[in-house]
């Protein structure tokens, strides 16, 4: 029996959905126009120690499991908000807290469960490489006591509201490694003193109210005290911390899912037309159970994936089918909640069109479904490798 099924949370639940309830519909509708950030919930949820749920007790988080720390993430999606404002915070110092030195961690850990440092942002994805990532063409060279970075990130989110940034650079060219995915390295950039001295940031204006910026690097000096790890070791690094981010991930999903269906089921029993309310109808109705059936089916895969993470099992099939099957399940659950909303589905007022764009990033970010595909193929199933 996995956690989710013989526990449910409910404190953690209540606790956020009360938060929650200072931050209502009209709150991030207002955001979401105004392409703003929402600065006033980020504070409230740091200040009540939510984004520092995995940070260990003795740096001053709360030490919770992958599990609680989904409940979390969930909620915030299920009450209308959207954990994609903040989500960096929570995972982030992952790579920090696993492969940091313990000078590192007693630096930064401390300050960002406090809430006075964000590490809200993580460099990795390039215009010229997209998803190949080992193909990534900024590097990080060493001079001295320090490292010099060029090269160009893009989609590189919430730049504008954290002091840090996990970047990942390469530090030994592709054509001197024996395999690939060596030679990459990770830097915790101070993002303070980085802009205007060798950084660059350009936002992106995009469909979601997601702030996120393209960014050029030009001789950008790092102290060389801020390389994470072993020189060369990067990108084994950031792969460590995908399970915990594609299961947040799934349940922020789930939590969209749940908020579709919840809407949805309210507002077809209460539109009446022919004579009667549209949830009556055959054919408004099973497609509202199927979605629902669908994000049930996920959420059994994100405990799943939780239950191994929290035991420190493999994992790496289950969070990557929790993020696929998840992100599916509230991308069909935001497709009934628009159509049976019929026009009115399209009002910025009934927040379902926001809550639409929003969800249907997980289809493309953190990683394409298409690569989950192709990593069960190879991983699970054995097939050989496609790229
Ligand atoms: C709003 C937003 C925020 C983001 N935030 C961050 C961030 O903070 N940090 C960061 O580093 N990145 C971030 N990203 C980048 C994101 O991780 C990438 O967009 C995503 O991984 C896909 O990469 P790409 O856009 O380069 O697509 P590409 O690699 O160009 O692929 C395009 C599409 O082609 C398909 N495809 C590609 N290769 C294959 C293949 N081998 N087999 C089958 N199909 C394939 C996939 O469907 C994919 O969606 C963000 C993106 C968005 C849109």
């Amino acid at each position: 029996m996995t956690q989710g099924m013989n526990h449910d949370y409910q404190d953690i639940r209540d606790a956020v959905r009360s938060l929650c309830r200072e931050f209502p519909d009209e709150y991030f509708r207002k955001i979401d126009e105004q392409r703003g950030y929402p600065e006033a919930f980020v504070d409230a949820l740091t200040r009540a120690g939510w984004l520092a749920a995995l940070i260990p007790q003795e740096y001053g988080g709360s030490g919770l499991g992958l599990a609680e720390a989904s409940v979390i993430m969930e909620e915030i999606n299920r009450c209308g908000g959207n954990s994609g404002a903040c989500h960096g915070q929570m995972y982030n110092m992952g790579t920090l807290l696993r492969h940091g030195s313990p000078e590192q961690k007693r630096k930064y850990l401390p300050r960002i469960a406090s809430g006075e440092w964000r590490l809200q942002s993580m460099g990795v994805t390039e215009p010229s490489t997209g998803t190949d990532t080992t193909k990534i063409k900024t590097t990080a060279v060493k001079k001295g006591d320090r490292y010099v970075v060029n090269g160009q990130k893009v989609w590189i989110s919430r730049i504008q509201h954290s002091d840090f940034m996990i970047l990942l650079a390469r530090t030994t060219p592709l054509a001197e490694v024996k395999k690939k995915s060596e030679g990459m390295s990770i830097f915790i950039v101070d993002l303070r003193e980085a802009e205007g001295r060798g950084m660059t940031v350009r936002p992106i204006l995009n469909m979601v109210n997601h702030e996120t910026n393209e960014l050029f690097f030009e001789n950008l000096e790092i102290p060389a005290e801020n390389l994470i790890g072993q020189e060369g070791m990067g990108f084994k690094y950031i792969l460590d911390g995908l399970n915990a981010e594609r299961t947040l991930i799934a349940a922020e999903c789930i939590g969209d899912g749940y908020w579709f269906i919840d809407r949805v089921t309210r507002y077809v029993k209460d539109r009446v037309v022919f004579g009667r309310p549209i949830g009556q109808n055959q054919g408004v109705a099973f497609p509202i159970a199927q979605a629902y059936m669908e994000i049930e089916a996920a959420n059994l895969m994100r405990w799943k994936a939780c239950e191994l993470f929290d035991a420190h099992q493999p994992c790496g099939a289950e969070a990557n089918m929790a993020k696929y099957l998840a992100s599916k399940a509230s991308w069909e659950a935001a497709n009934v909640c628009l159509q049976f909303h019929g026009g009115f589905g399209f009002a910025c007022e009934y927040d379902v069109e926001r809550k639409f764009r929003e969800t249907r990033l997980y289809q493309v970010a953190p990683i394409s479904n298409n690569l989950i595909y192709a990593h069960i193929a190879e991983h699970v199933l054995g097939l050989p490798r496609s790229f």
